[in-house]
């Protein structure tokens, strides 16, 4: 009996009188190839680390094993763990961590499965993500500096939709923008919902992220630079010069010298902008910021 047959599925819960969890995004892969799909686009290497994000009763995580020289798996559902204990057994290459994964270090997860001599190759982030939370998932494992190659997660199609979405596309966003600075993104397969127990409403897509060595633009401030395509997408039908008004404190008026600064027509929307024009403008109140900042410093308004 294979662990992610719709029977294995039913038995496990029988047993361990264990009810999926709809507010924990519990929708489990009853499919060898969707299974085959994520290891395979993970690209794991035999001395490689995975790290898992919400193993549920282990599917790919066995498949991730079997692969790689270690896995840890993330898991919030502690009714979850006496089951992995269970249906991982043969492996001994496996550690589950019941936590949270908004609330764990992954960067301390890997400095000490190096320090412990457990992989020498990558580390490989894997995972059929809880749908609740994607967004801030896959936000937190980028803008914490995870030092990992790359993220090959499952998430619904509207959203990987939105993650890979370029400029002048209706589904282009703030998350398009931002996931698409820090990595390059590749769809691997799209999956109908009728691979999962309990089948959810929409459809999904595995998407592969390979972390960028080098950033596609120089960013004086990160945290100016988000703010602005927060602000742009945050009121997307207005034009730039309206949408920006706010962003550190800047008037109209010195937005509007900033965009003409930048060569950026004012009445454009933030959906037609790509990432290096965002970088010049946000690069731009960056330096306009620090000078006010001096100049406010020195007494000389
Ligand atoms: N990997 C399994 C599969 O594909 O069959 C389960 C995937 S299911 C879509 C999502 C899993 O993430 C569930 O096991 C759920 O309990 C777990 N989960 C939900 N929220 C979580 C969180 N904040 N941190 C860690 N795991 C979480």
């Amino acid at each position: 009996m294979e662990l992610y047959s719709p029977s294995t599925i039913r038995d496990i819960k029988e047993r361990h009188n264990f009810q999926l969890s709809k507010s924990l995004g519990q929708n489990f892969i009853t499919d060898r190839t969707v299974i085959d799909s994520i290891i395979e686009g993970a690209c794991i290497g035999e001395d490689d680390l995975v790290i898992e994000i919400g193993p549920g009763i282990g599917v790919l995580t066995a498949a991730a094993a079997e692969r790689a020289a270690k896995v840890v798996a993330v898991e919030i559902d502690r009714k979850l763990i006496p089951i992995l204990k269970e249906t991982l057994q043969e492996y001994d290459n496996i550690e589950i961590i019941n936590a949270d994964i908004l609330k764990t270090d992954l960067n301390e997860i890997i400095r000490g499965q190096r320090d412990a001599g457990t992989f020498t190759g990558a580390v490989r982030i894997i995972g059929n993500l809880p749908y609740y939370i994607t967004t801030p998932i896959i936000m937190k494992i980028f803008e914490s500096g995870v030092t990992a190659d790359s993220v090959t997660v499952m998430m619904q199609k509207e959203v990987a939709d939105r993650i890979k979405a370029g400029p002048g596309s209706r589904t282009y966003g703030a998350i398009s923008v931002a996931v698409q600075y820090y990595c390059d993104v590749e769809k691997v397969v799209s999956v109908p919902k009728e691979v999962f127990i309990p089948r959810p409403k929409v459809d999904s897509a595995v998407l592969h992220f390979t972390i960028r060595e080098e950033k596609p633009a120089a960013l004086k401030s990160e945290k100016i630079f988000f703010e602005c395509i927060k602000a742009g997408f945050g009121k997307r039908r207005k034009t730039l010069l309206n949408s920006l008004t706010g962003v550190c404190g800047l008037e109209k008026e010195a937005i509007s010298e900033i965009l003409s600064e930048a060569g950026i027509d004012p009445s454009r929307r933030a959906e037609t902008l790509n990432i290096q024009e965002f970088a010049g403008i946000a690069n731009i109140i960056a330096m306009r910021v620090a000078d006010n900042g001096r100049r406010n410093t020195h007494g000389d308004h």
